[in-house]
């Protein structure tokens, strides 16, 4: 069993309601425990590598480019993205504790998913 099967499994076991406060306490608790992160640098790149990794799943998904011997997955990379970028904001507010990050963050998203209804509104008008 490869370590993504592992890993779904463990999921899938696991499997319980979870909510956007304790997936974002729980990563950010894990970043921070982590005492072989990469530096905020490698994070920011490995941001990039992991947006690559969805354009490629995106473009596989649809057809656009055809990879027979690639297994990829539009949803493990959206999930490898939010992981990293959620890292990123762990590294850089050093003097939030982690509850004050994610209850800044969730705010943030809350008030990001009013302005992109709103752009969807303006867009669906057209
Ligand atoms: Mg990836």
């Amino acid at each position: 069993m490869s370590t993504r099967q592992e890993n779904l499994r463990r999921v899938s076991a696991d499997a319980q309601p979870i909510n956007l406060t304790t997936l974002l306490t729980d990563v950010v608790r894990k970043t921070r425990e982590d005492n072989a992160a990469l530096s905020l640098f490698g994070k920011t790149t490995k941001l990039g590598e992991e947006h690559g990794e969805l354009c490629e799943a995106v473009l596989v998904a649809t057809g656009e480019i055809v990879k027979p011997n690639k297994v990829t997955s539009v949803m493990e990379e959206t999930a490898d993205v939010i992981l990293m970028a959620v890292d990123i904001c762990a590294s850089v507010y050093p003097t939030l504790n982690n509850q004050e990050l994610v209850e800044e963050l969730t705010r943030m998203i809350e008030h990001k998913i009013v302005k992109w209804e709103r752009l969807m509104e303006l867009d669906g008008e057209q």
